[in-house]
């Protein structure tokens, strides 16, 4: 079977705490994607064409729970998946998925938040959550988490009951990035990003981390990459749609580099 990279896009905010608007990123970030403003070609040289993705287009959700299994079936073509959200609570879904298929997993994480809370206003499966949910239930050998700045009392708690490897924003070093040694899946929240290079997000959390940072972050990956989402990007809070074109640049360079190993 010659390599592809299975796309999937989940239309599905209802899990924000502040703002909606994630939901309307997928065809945005496509469409970014697909620009004439700019080539398919990664800077790894790969050209990523149209016809690498097998493309399942997408998705609405009624009910959360339903993303698990939407994302089992598009997993059955045995290609990675990438996938575009949709706000971050769909990333304990996507792991059931991928714990079913690949079993207990590295995450590679990048954020502002560290999305460990326990509950978030009384919701166990809010956005501020999935990694709480994804650590209890064993999804994941490892996790690391690069970006964060919005350290709580409770999650850096959670954080030592779980074991997660948390690279704050404050002691970030470009020249010192992780190294991993089984493959990882990546869980890229656009907000891990500064607003400044970012702004179409609903958490607008200054201090972060450039575009190249990210970019160099993933391209310094030594491992194969099985899986991965960008989530929260917000049309509704962008400018010139530049967000759109930042999410599908990250996107172009984790397909890179997932058809490279
Ligand atoms: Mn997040
Ligand atoms: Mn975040």
């Amino acid at each position: 079977m010659s390599k592809k990279i299975t796309l999937q896009g989940i239309l599905f905010d209802e899990k924000s705490s502040y703002l909606r608007g994630p939901a309307l990123a997928p065809p945005l970030i496509r469409k970014a994607y697909h620009s004439e403003s700019a080539n398919y070609f990664a800077e790894n040289g790969m050209e990523i064409l149209p016809e690498l993705w097998n493309d399942k287009g997408d998705f609405e959700i009624k009910d959360y729970f339903d993303i698990e299994k939407i994302t089992s079936k598009n997993l059955q073509s045995g290609h990675p998946l990438i996938t575009l959200g949709g706000d971050h609570s769909i990333t304990y879904q996507l792991l059931q998925a991928h714990y079913k298929k690949y079993g207990a997993v590295t995450i590679l994480h990048i954020d502002a938040h560290a999305d460990l809370y326990d509950n978030f206003e009384g919701d166990k499966y809010s956005h501020a959550c999935p990694f709480a949910r994804i650590m209890e239930n064993k999804l994941a050998n490892r996790l690391v988490q690069i970006g964060i700045r919005t350290l709580s009392k409770h999650q850096a708690e959670q954080a030592d009951k779980f074991g997660v490897e948390i690279i704050q924003m404050k002691d970030f070093d470009s020249h010192q990035l992780p190294v991993f040694k089984n493959p990882i899946y990546l869980s890229l929240d656009i907000d891990g990003l500064d607003p400044a290079f970012a702004p179409g997000v609903s958490h607008h959390e200054p201090g972060g981390l450039t575009t190249r940072e990210v970019l160099k972050i993933i391209q310094s990956i030594n491992v194969p990459i099985i899986g991965a989402d960008i989530v929260e990007y917000n049309p509704t809070r962008d400018q010139n749609e530049m967000t759109a074109m930042v999410s599908a640049k990250l996107l172009k360079e984790i397909a890179a580099k997932m058809l490279a190993h």
